[in-house]
């Protein structure tokens, strides 16, 4: 099956050749120790790849949305886990674009080197969920510190992590001109953190991915590691997401990709009636169906992508983009497990792994509902229902 777009061949091949070295059989076994593909994200930082969006002034590849991508696309693609490490890739924009100067020159040449990890972004709270804008972890000033009380759910590769941005609230929200004002980012260094004021708790998941409930009580953050203006945070997180998106919709496509081509070949060979099981339509064309909107849905991701490196509003093909992929990836993992029949559930296979992981990104880090939502009301211009 021919990518789409071959102009980011040296990519897909680099990334192949690394990969290479870190089959489906490594994350295999890593799920079943529920551990870190810690030599995989080692070896992916050390050739540069999860630096592709730093700019060059700071250690970084430069390289656009577009290429930072297909990095992802093809590490899932080639059987693997992206998510274990994505955040790497897309949480440093924030300070990309709204840190200053001093910071930037502080932190992204160590980050673009992997000499810090910046791996989590702290935004989800157990009252709140999806409701972000009324987050009750506050950070009060005191002098030159900010001290922060409250809790966080669902916080990934904080254990695997240096740095984590972290979402709260400056102004309490009844105080707040608007409800999206008054909420700020800072860095955390969890190095210092961990254990002086913030406490980790592992959440066991479906899925292999490292997540925690993080326990807040008057945790000191310096006032140095206040990202721009005070009470500006949500608007700053909002900014960062459109190529968060982009990057998760990438992954599905990779994912999407993988379980075509593995049904595909199954399908072809499996023989029960004296003849391959892909010769029925009733197995091929659910296959063909989902191949049609993953193709689809790349489309889209590629059109997300060129908007935002052109540096044009794209916060409605990035969504969708997402949803898209989201969706044919789940399709294409439910014709693989079915048509795998039995050994679909054996773990040698691969399949129920992929499956349970490409699963999550209906619900996180957006769920499906909330960009239906998005385009209703900012797209169509339908009244908010929220
Ligand atoms: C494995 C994993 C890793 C994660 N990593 C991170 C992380 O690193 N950082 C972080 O901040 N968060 C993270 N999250 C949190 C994730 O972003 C949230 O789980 C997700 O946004 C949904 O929020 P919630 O779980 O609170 O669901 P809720 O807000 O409780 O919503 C539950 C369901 O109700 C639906 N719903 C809610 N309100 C409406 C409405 N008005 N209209 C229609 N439907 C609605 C939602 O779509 C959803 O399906 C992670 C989650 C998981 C599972």
């Amino acid at each position: 099956m021919a990518a789409l777009d071959d102009r980011h061949a040296d990519i897909r091949e680099g990334v192949r050749a690394l990969c290479a070295d870190f089959p489906a059989s490594y994350f295999r076994e890593i799920d079943e120790r529920r551990a870190y593909p810690e030599a995989f994200v080692a070896a992916l930082t050390r050739a540069g790849w999860l630096a592709a969006l730093i700019p060059q002034e700071y250690g970084g590849s430069g390289l656009g949305l577009a290429e930072a991508s297909v990095v992802m696309e093809e590490i899932n693609r080639c059987g693997g886990n992206a998510g274990a490490c994505h955040g790497q890739m897309y949480n440093m924009g924030t300070l990309l674009r709204h840190g200053s100067a001093e910071q930037k020159r502080e932190y992204l040449p160590r980050i673009a080197s992997g000499e810090l990890r910046l791996q989590s972004m702290a935004v989800t709270e157990p009252t709140a969920g999806t409701d972000t804008t009324s987050i009750a972890t506050f950070a009060a000033r005191k002098g030159d510190r900010y001290v922060v009380n409250g809790q966080k759910v669902w916080i990934s590769r904080v254990q695997h992590s240096d740095l984590m941005v972290l979402l709260a609230r400056t102004t309490p929200l009844a105080e707040s001109r608007k409800k999206s004002e008054g909420m700020s980012i800072f860095l955390v260094d969890l190095r210092e953190a961990i254990g002086n004021g913030l406490e980790v708790r592992p959440i066991a998941n479906m899925v292999n991915h490292e997540t925690n409930e993080l326990f807040i009580e008057n945790l000191e953050i310096p006032a140095k590691n206040l990202i721009g203006e005070e009470g500006q945070g949500f608007r700053y997180i909002l900014d960062g997401l459109n190529a968060e998106r982009a990057i998760i919709a990438a992954e599905c496509i990779g994912d999407g990709y993988w379980f075509i081509e593995k049904v595909a070949k199954y399908a072809g060979e499996r023989t029960v009636f004296g003849r391959p099981i892909g010769q029925n339509q009733g197995v091929q064309f659910p296959i063909a169906e989902a191949y049609i909107e993953l193709e689809a849905a790349n489309l889209m991701r590629f059109r997300a992508c060129e908007l935002f490196d052109a540096g044009r509003p794209c916060g409605a093909e990035a969504n969708m983009a997402k949803h898209l992929a989201a969706k044919a990836s789940w399709q294409a993992a439910e014709a693989c497990l079915q048509f795998h029949g039995g050994f679909g559930f054996a773990a040698e296979y691969d399949v129920e792994r992929k499956f349970r992981e490409t699963r999550l990104y209906q619900v996180a880090p957006i769920s499906t509902n909330l960009i239906l939502a998005y385009v209703a009301e900012h797209i169509l211009g339908l009244p908010r229902s929220f």
